[in-house]
């Protein structure tokens, strides 16, 4: 059967609209930023942007739209040798950000490979640029594996001044190859975080670390439940999960739409197990309402 499940009614959402809205549209486009929200369409983006600006969360791209990695969930352009980074990236960014307003901000990349340190320098002088322009600004950085990059990229970036590490496992373990291109891995997602955590520690910073696990690709019960138990085991503090959604028809197959119910059921798990938060729904992504979370609950 090569059919897709039908789209259900709860994945269908409101069209964005509110006053903060319409302010960081238009502070966009004057500050040539990109943001994921606006280029991958999320549907939170009325959510995210809506209502308290000083809560409001954005999610910049930085080192450029081409990955040198090829997931098959993910929409990004795939290239072997994409151009050379933008030295002024991380000054511009931090310059348009700080005038910017925003409570949190999370700055997420494409994987490049293709750089010796994988683009480490150029994400951690980024976030500490911001936090010198504007220290009351949470910044949260979604970040590569750096594989084969060495133990220093993730704590070069680690080290950086962020309040969350965010990486993400993506799937579990069994479902990794089929899903993640071939260099990622489960094994080494974990590394990624436990060493973000002890190399921030090492330096006396407090930090976060989370994780974000698509549902609907294949994943059984039990292999959810065994993720959770590791990712608590490797000291992650923050889980989101969200529905897979195929962004064209070259991508990956939805296996089936999880139910709303499901969801709720998967936060009260991970919540019973000790993560500081869950974020669980049909439409959540890693990102979603970031900024009202941690403002509210965490970083006070
Ligand atoms: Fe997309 Fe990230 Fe995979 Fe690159 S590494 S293809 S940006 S999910
Ligand atoms: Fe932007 Fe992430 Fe919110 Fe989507 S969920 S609107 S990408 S911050």
């Amino acid at each position: 059967n090569t059919s897709q499940p039908r789209l259900p009614s709860f994945l269908k959402h409101p069209i964005p609209s509110g006053k903060s809205y319409t302010e960081i549209k238009k502070d966009l486009r004057g500050l040539g930023l990109h943001t994921v929200c606006e280029e991958a369409k999320c549907p939170n983006i009325g959510d995210c942007w809506g209502g308290d600006k000083g809560q409001a969360t954005a999610t910049i791209m930085l080192m450029g739209d081409q990955c040198t990695r090829g997931c098959r969930f993910c929409s990004v352009k795939t290239s072997r040798l994409p151009p050379p980074l933008d030295v002024h990236e991380p000054e511009n960014t931090a310059e348009a950000i700080s005038r910017w307003g925003l409570g949190y901000i999370v700055l997420t990349s494409v994987d490049r490979d293709d750089l010796i340190d994988g683009g480490a320098n150029h994400i951690a002088q980024t976030i500490s640029k911001i936090k010198q322009k504007a220290p009351s600004i949470l910044v949260e950085a979604l970040t590569p594996d750096f594989a084969g990059k060495g133990a220093e990229a993730v704590h070069l970036v680690a080290t950086s001044g962020l309040d969350v590490f965010a990486h993400n496992v993506e799937t579990v373990e069994r479902c990794t190859p089929f899903v993640r291109d071939r260099r990622a891995g489960f094994q080494q997602s974990l590394t990624v975080l436990e060493e973000a955590k002890k190399a921030a520690r090492a330096a006396n910073k407090e930090i976060l670390t989370k994780t974000s696990i698509m549902l609907g690709v294949g994943e059984e019960a039990d292999e959810i439940m065994e993720t959770l138990r590791r990712l608590r085991a490797s000291d992650v503090d923050v889980v989101t999960f969200g529905q897979y959604m195929r962004p064209t028809k070259r991508h990956m197959k939805v296996d089936r739409y999880v139910l709303p119910e499901e969801f709720a059921k998967w936060k009260d798990v991970a919540e019973g197990m000790g993560f500081l938060y869950v974020a669980s729904g049909p439409l959540v992504r890693s990102s979603y309402k970031a900024g009202e979370f941690f403002i509210e609950n965490v970083l006070k």
